[in-house]
Formats: C-alpha cells, sequence, structure tokens
C-alpha cells in the first residue's frame, strides 16, 4: 500500500527524500498496474522536476531526461529511430502518454519494453544520489546491480551505433512479451541482447560471436537450444519453442542487414 505521496521540486530533493526507502512516481504506470509487485511506503512524485524531463543531443549521444514520456521521446527528432522501434513496443497511445523512459528502465522487468534494444546498443544511465553526485554507468552494469532508491537522471544512448534492429514476441500488441530479440551490428561485429519472460534481460556473447561471424541458421538455432538460461515453458510455448524462435528471429535479422548491406 503505497501510503504518502511528496512532491519533489528538484532532482536532488528527489534523491534526497527518496534515499530512505521511499519509490519515485513518475508515469505510475508500473506502480498503479494491477498486481504490480511494487509497493513502498513513500512516495516521491518526479513528474514535476523539469530537469528531469526532454531530450538533449551530446556528443554522438543523445541524452534522454527520466521523466520524457514514451511519446515524447517518440515526438523527439533527436531519438534515434532504432529506439523508436523499441519504444512502439507500448501499442497503447494512453499509456505511452504516461508511461516514462526512465520509469521503464528502472522497473528493469523481464518483459521490458527497451531493455533488450539498451542493452544491445551498450546504452548507459545517469544516476543521481542524495547529495546530487552524478554517476554513469553502462546498463549492463544497471541490470546486475540495481542500486536501490538512487534516482535515474538520464538515459544515455549512442546516436549511431550502427544497424540495430529489435523484434518482440507477444500474443498481442497490448500482451506481455515472452521474448525480445535485439542485434546490433556495427563494423562487422555483433551485439545480440535477449529478453525472455521469467528470465530477464542479458547480452548474449555466444549468440553475439555467432553473429559476427554471419552464422547460419542451422548454428544459431544450436547456440539458442543451449543458452545457459532456465527459460520456462508456460502459455506462450515451450522452452524449445522460444529458444527456437530466438535463433530463427536472429537469423532473419542477419538476413536483412545483409540486404542492407549493414555489415
Ligand atoms: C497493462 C500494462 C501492461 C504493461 N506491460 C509492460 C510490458 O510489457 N513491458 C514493460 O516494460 N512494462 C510494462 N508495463 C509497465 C509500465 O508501463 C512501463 O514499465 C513504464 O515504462 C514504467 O514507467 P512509469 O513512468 O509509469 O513508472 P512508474 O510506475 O512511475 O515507476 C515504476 C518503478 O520505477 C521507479 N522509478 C520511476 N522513475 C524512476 C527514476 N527516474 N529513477 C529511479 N526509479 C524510478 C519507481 O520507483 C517504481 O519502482 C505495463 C503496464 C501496464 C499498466
Amino acid at each position: 500500500m503505497d501510503e504518502r505521496l511528496v512532491i519533489a521540486a528538484s532532482a536532488q530533493e528527489a534523491a534526497k527524500l527518496a534515499a530512505s526507502g521511499a519509490g519515485y512516481l513518475a508515469g505510475g504506470t508500473e506502480l498503479n498496474r494491477l498486481g504490480s509487485p511494487l509497493h513502498y511506503q513513500r512516495l516521491v512524485s518526479i513528474s514535476r522536476v523539469a530537469e528531469l524531463r526532454g531530450v538533449e543531443a551530446g556528443d554522438g549521444e543523445v541524452l534522454i531526461g527520466a521523466t520524457t514520456s514514451f511519446q515524447e521521446a517518440l515526438q523527439s527528432e533527436l531519438v534515434p529511430a532504432y529506439l523508436k522501434e523499441a519504444l512502439l513496443f507500448m501499442g497503447s497511445r494512453t499509456k505511452r502518454n504516461m508511461a516514462t523512459v526512465g520509469g521503464n528502465v528502472a522497473a528493469w522487468r523481464d518483459d521490458s519494453y527497451l531493455a533488450a534494444t539498451l542493452l544491445a546498443v551498450g546504452a548507459s544511465i545517469e544516476l543521481m544520489n542524495e547529495s546530487g553526485a552524478t554517476r554513469r554507468l553502462s546498463v549492463a552494469e544497471w541490470a546486475q546491480t540495481q542500486p536501490e532508491h538512487r534516482l535515474v537522471r538520464r538515459v544515455i544512448v549512442p546516436a549511431d551505433p550502427g544497424w540495430v534492429t529489435s523484434k518482440r514476441y507477444a500474443n498481442t500488441m497490448e500482451s506481455l512479451s515472452y521474448l525480445v530479440v535485439s542485434l546490433c551490428l556495427h563494423d562487422g561485429a555483433a551485439r545480440v541482447a535477449l529478453t525472455v519472460k521469467g528470465v530477464g534481460a542479458f547480452v548474449s556473447p555466444e549468440l553475439s560471436d555467432a553473429a559476427s561471424r554471419g552464422a547460419g541458421e542451422d548454428e544459431l538455432v544450436e547456440l539458442a537450444y543451449g543458452l545457459d538460461a532456465t527459460i520456462p515453458s508456460d502459455m506462450y510455448g515451450s522452452e524449445r519453442y522460444k529458444r527456437y524462435l530466438a535463433g530463427v528471429t536472429l537469423a532473419r535479422m542477419l538476413e536483412d542487414a545483409g540486404r542492407d548491406d549493414a555489415r
């Protein structure tokens, strides 16, 4: 039960208020979702903090303020097309108007819309602590550590990481996804990230190496069968089916990249 709401006027104030254990109320689409596992005694609203909103161009990168909504990011000319592809995985426009990019990264769900794409391109986040100090860490580090109660200030993505594509599998556009596959190709090197429901989001070194070598479908499927992850068989399909889908999807992506002459 969320019992008390405090409205922060600045990012530092928010980080200070939350340091003792409160949650951040951004778009509220996860916090207020029926069945959400997230519950806090105290919430700090960050939606009025101007410095947390908006998109800026950096040196070869794009800095997205944490409370920028999915829809605002989609409408920004600065946000790269590969990220827009992933932002559009959130099919409902109403939800896109509310949900924030920072909230999505902070929640880091095992069916996250953005996690696989952010991992594939080597994105970073900027965190702020209660004294206002900021530090940057890769999304891969974030995936492993997720320091509690730290304010995500910005999500930072490369402007042009190479050829990037992501594919999401769900029963319908509005259903939870059971698999997201993301591929980033740059100068012949590939990084492959997966988000698997029941497992989470991770980079696969095996699939990345194979994709870098231009491996074919059979090899990619074999490698996906052998991935070291406990993938559940559930209403969306068997474990074997999901592994097969990951391998085949990657093979199709590599074919598309070849057609686009990206490698
Ligand atoms: C029907 C439905 C289906 C959904 N399906 C999916 C789905 O398939 N995939 C998916 O990824 N999400 C899904 N969501 C969840 C949600 O819409 C998104 O994850 C959204 O991006 C969360 O952003 P928000 O701003 O609404 O976060 P909030 O609900 O405001 O916050 C979520 C969490 O993030 C923390 N947080 C928020 N902002 C920050 C910040 N700046 N710094 C640190 N912590 C912060 C909060 O403390 C809280 O723990 C679904 C929601 C609904 C209602």
